[in-house]
């Protein structure tokens, strides 16, 4: 064999000058300029004036001051919109809508029910100018088919790191609360359900296999399983332990769902990176939160959309109802108390609760209670972005991050409501609506 070897290698040497001009001959990407009349630098959180945002490929090459464009540039007339960072929203369920007794779905629905829903609902998503999405929860399988699908140019819809739940037995995400002795069963780590240390173990590893991004749990009850208690604490420290040390080893933050105040101090010191919700939040967890540098995710948008459905007679069964109305306006109150105290505060919706497509609606709530219009667009961009293990390609309009870039028909400084009408959206470098 060795003989032969010899004239191939000689071959390859010889055609080398040759590949080598092929990709200097290859006509360079052609540039798209952005004539943006002002921009929002969220890390400095100042409104600037009039830029140029030029494309190249899927990033942005540079931003400059004014109006002029590169020669060769496509020229796209923003220059009486807004520019931002595409935005990012750490927590949607991408193929649930809630409704008028949707609590039957879960018995007669499928997987790739949620799968097709799933795929409007990521446009819809995109469409309203976020980029770039946390799902936390899914039927089985679907967040990741979607996100490989969005990822290879099959559908359209945000960036996806996808998680699935974790709970105890009973606890919020166990599918078979509330059933039928014979239809409960006793689901185990395959739907998502972990006792013990092993168990918890076993679960992350399971979702690691599965190609998840990062690992979903609830560490107290929720409004919308079918179970009484909406904040009890479910998983014991040594069970928090073995995710969060498992998940450490795969390089998958921990998200978890958290309504009660104890449930919640457990969570925070296993190390988890987000709380989600944070209802009960009281002092001692704040504290906590700002030792371990631990990220709050309000989803004031879930809370008021519940408690409003709560007064509709007949839209929760009464187990829902009940808890819809005692935890649902209260979020709001939590985000101002933890906004004021200076815990690390990040976007998250939780759509899929409410509709997917009207996931800007959380700005007004951010600012109604109390945090500046652009402290709260930071929230969603490069603090979002920083959440994401990915403040070095989005996050920001800056030279060699990935072109996400949206427009908007005013100044949200002055007034934060006109991100619900977001009129232009590119991601990666590629238009998906164009302003009028
Ligand atoms: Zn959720």
């Amino acid at each position: 064999m060795k003989p032969a070897l010899l004239p191939l290698f000689v071959a390859a040497t010889l055609s080398a000058p040759a590949l080598a001009q092929t990709p200097a001959s290859t006509p360079s990407p052609k540039s798209v300029a952005l004539q943006c009349g002002s921009l929002i630098d969220v890390r400095g959180l100042k409104v600037e004036g009039a830029h140029t945002i030029v494309v190249t490929g899927k990033q942005i090459a540079r931003v400059d001051r004014g109006h002029a464009a590169p020669a060769n540039a496509t020229v796209i007339d923003l220059k009486r919109h807004t520019c931002l960072p595409g935005l990012i929203d750490l927590h949607v369920h991408i193929g649930g809508q809630l409704a008028r007794g949707s609590a039957m779905e879960s018995f007669t629905l499928n997987p790739a029910d949620y799968a097709v829903r799933g795929v409007a609902n990521a446009e819809k998503t995109l469409m309203a100018g976020f980029t770039s999405v946390r799902e936390l929860g899914a039927s089985p399988g679907v967040s990741v088919a979607l996100r490989n699908a969005i990822n290879s140019g099959v559908v359209k819809g945000p960036r996806i790191q996808a998680a699935g739940a974790v709970v105890s037995t009973g606890g919020h995400g166990d599918p078979t609360n509330g059933l039928r002795a014979d239809l409960m069963g006793s689901p185990g780590v395959e739907r998502g359900v972990a006792n013990g240390p092993d168990e918890a173990r076993k679960v992350v590893r399971q979702r690691y296999k599965e190609q998840f991004d990062l690992i979903k749990i609830s560490t107290t009850g929720g409004v919308l399983s079918l179970a009484k208690s909406g904040d009890a604490p479910l998983l014991v420290d040594e069970e928090l332990k073995a995710i969060v040390e498992t998940a450490r080893d795969y390089g998958m933050p921990v998200a978890t769902h958290a309504h009660g105040a104890d449930g919640m101090k457990r969570a925070i010191r296993a190390g988890v990176q987000t709380i989600e919700h944070g209802t009960y939040l009281d002092d001692e967890a704040m504290a906590l939160m700002k030792e371990k540098g631990t990220w709050y995710v309000p989803t004031i948008s879930a809370g008021r959309f519940v408690a409003d459905k709560a007064k509709e007679g007949g839209y929760f069964p009464e187990i829902i109802r009940a808890k819809a109305e005692a935890i649902g306006p209260q979020i709001q109150g939590t985000f101002a108390k933890a906004y004021k105290a200076g815990v690390k505060i990040a976007f998250g919706t939780d759509s899929g609760v409410s509709p997917h497509g009207d996931n800007a609606k959380e700005f007004g709530y951010m600012v109604e209670a109390g945090m500046p219009a652009l402290e709260a667009l930071r929230a969603a961009t490069l603090s979002a972005a920083t959440v994401m293990g990915m403040e070095k390609q989005l996050g920001t309009l800056e030279a060699g991050k990935l072109a996400d870039v949206i427009a908007v028909p005013g100044d949200p400084s002055k007034d934060i409501n006109v991100m619900t009408k977001v009129e232009f959206v590119m991601k990666d470098g590629v238009v998906y609506k164009s302003a009028k």
